[in-house]
């Protein structure tokens, strides 16, 4: 390798370094409630648009659930647990928490137990899990912890933390500004999407905790019980070898409920009637 071609290599890399610096330094963000600094690459807006995609897609091959109270208990839960997040952010100034999350609660005729939400706030329970959440506060356990994934931009953070760690082949301002097929396809990735529609990846284990956090805050906003949520990750816990979808991608241990417990007492301090 010559001489000029290493100082061109030096000075490419410095360029990125100095890219991914002033990236992080503009992509800061902080999770509300929570205060958790993170690291947020793209536009909500971006985010919005593909995950409306994915819906439509992901829509085109259900069938909506004909079953009633199903569906009264999911609309209901979805519609109480999100006016108490619009009038925790009205009250707190925060109202651009909400930019781009346009809830939507639809269940699925699909004997699967399972719930998604997607990083536009369009959440989908199927009838499977309806069984297990039999009682409005239990659909709130897994409602509250769907809405919190959007609230917390759990996406795009994963999104972001991908790109970052796929920067070594890739510029990384070409690939955010220029490069829309492959924002896609990172979507599609972080997603699962493509290869199991609905079937959303697993978080990893900081947001399935701070999910479980901020949906018991969101629970106790709302007026629900959050004491039954310890119990209904117990009882999931010993699901055994046959794990249903939903927790097979939030699995549920010693550990998880220990954290529960311990956020308890602070999310019984949101609690308000009703
Ligand atoms: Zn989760």
């Amino acid at each position: 390798m010559g001489k000029t071609t290493e100082h061109k290599n030096r000075t490419i890399g410095k360029i990125l370094l100095l890219s991914i610096i002033s990236l992080i330094i503009i992509s800061c963000g902080k999770v509300m409630i929570t205060g958790r600094n993170q690291f947020l690459l793209y536009d909500q807006g971006q985010i919005t648009s593909l995950s409306n995609q994915a819906y439509t897609e992901i829509m085109s091959k259900s069938t909506l659930s004909s079953n009633a109270s199903y569906n009264r208990m999911v609309k209901q839960v979805g519609e109480n647990l999100t006016n108490a997040v619009s009038r925790y952010v009205n009250e707190n100034g925060i109202k651009n928490a909400l930019d781009g999350l346009n809830w939507k609660f639809e269940v699925v005729k699909d004997p699967s137990v399972n719930a998604f939400c997607l990083p536009n706030g369009n959440i989908v329970f199927y009838e499977g899990i309806m069984s297990i959440t039999n009682t409005p506060d239990l659909v709130a356990v897994v409602m509250g912890h769907e809405i919190a994934h959007a609230l917390a931009k759990h996406g795009n953070e994963r999104m972001s933390q991908e790109t970052v760690a796929g920067v070594a082949d890739q510029v990384i301002g070409t690939l955010i500004s220029d490069k829309p097929q492959q924002t896609q396809a990172l979507f599609g990735l972080a997603f699962g999407l493509g290869s199991q529609l609905g079937v959303l990846l697993p978080y990893s284990r900081k947001h399935e905790y701070e999910a479980d956090r901020l949906g018991l805050i969101i629970m106790a906003m709302a007026g629900y019980d959050i004491n039954v949520a310890p119990g209904f990750w117990q009882n999931m816990s010993q699901g055994g070898e046959k794990m249903p979808e939903f927790f097979s991608t939030h699995p549920s241990d010693a550990n998880r409920i220990k954290k529960i417990n311990e956020v308890l007492p602070e999310a019984a301090k949101y609690q308000s009637a009703k």
